[in-house]
């Protein structure tokens, strides 16, 4: 079984390490990689770089073995599409080894305005995690594919390659990457959000704001 977990990353923290721990275990201690995507230009000064937020995960998952990083979004130019990642690990992998798309519930309500979603069931499986305060509009096409996908248990992802979605519930630390920005933007401590490792290179980089000379 292979297993993704996409997003910004920018930067990534204990929300998002402690999430795919708990997807990890609940997999069978399945390793899962994160694959950080690429963030088009336009979207903001104070976000970090591809490499940047590359090297901040490299720090945040060092020494765990469960914890893997796929960069190949950041190494394609431009925009990269979900369908267009798990269709290149589909190749790489075959098509019978289970293929596993990690996704919060946010960022799941707006899945058929991602691009080619109709052909993501049958590359990978869903797996999708339950965020506090969000929910999947009960006619949405996210709402009936989890419906009509639905497996009760991480067993049976293994007996098919893809096309099942699940539904996990573990806890969710009520952390978010923009609320860290702001954070060090405003001259206040991220100390704890991320794991000091990935703080004191945010410091010595200079990133969102955050001065090199500031205490955690
Ligand atoms: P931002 O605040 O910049 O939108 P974020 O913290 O929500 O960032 P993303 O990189 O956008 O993080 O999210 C990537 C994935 O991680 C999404 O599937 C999202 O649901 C999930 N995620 C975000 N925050 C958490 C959290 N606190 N715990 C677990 N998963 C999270």
């Amino acid at each position: 079984m292979h297993v993704i977990y996409g997003g910004t990353f920018d930067p990534l923290h204990h929300g998002h390490l402690r999430l795919a721990l708990e997807v990890s275990e609940r997999l069978g201690n399945t390793p899962v990689n994160f694959v950080p995507c690429h963030i088009p230009p336009h979207r903001g000064e104070t976000g970090a770089t591809s490499a940047q937020r590359l090297r901040l995960l490299e720090l945040a998952i060092a020494g765990e073995p469960r914890l893997r990083i796929d960069d190949r979004e950041l190494r394609r130019e431009g925009a990269s599409y979900t369908a267009d990642t798990l269709r290149q690990l589909r190749n790489e992998l075959g098509a019978k080894t289970p293929l596993v798309m990690i996704v919060g519930t946010d960022a799941f309500a707006s899945f058929d305005r991602w691009r080619e979603w109709q052909q993501i069931p049958g590359l990978a499986h869903i797996v999708v995690v339950r965020r506090p305060g969000t929910a999947l509009a009960p006619e949405s096409e996210a709402a009936r594919l989890l419906e009509s996908r639905a497996v009760a248990s991480a067993e049976a992802l293994r007996a098919r390659a893809s096309g099942l979605a699940l539904e996990l519930d573990p806890p969710w630390l009520d952390i978010s990457a923009t609320g860290i920005r702001e954070r060090l933007g405003s001259g206040r401590s991220a100390r704890y959000l991320v794991p000091d490792t990935v703080l004191t290179e945010i410091q010595r980089m200079g990133l969102y704001g955050a001065c090199p000379a500031d205490n955690f």
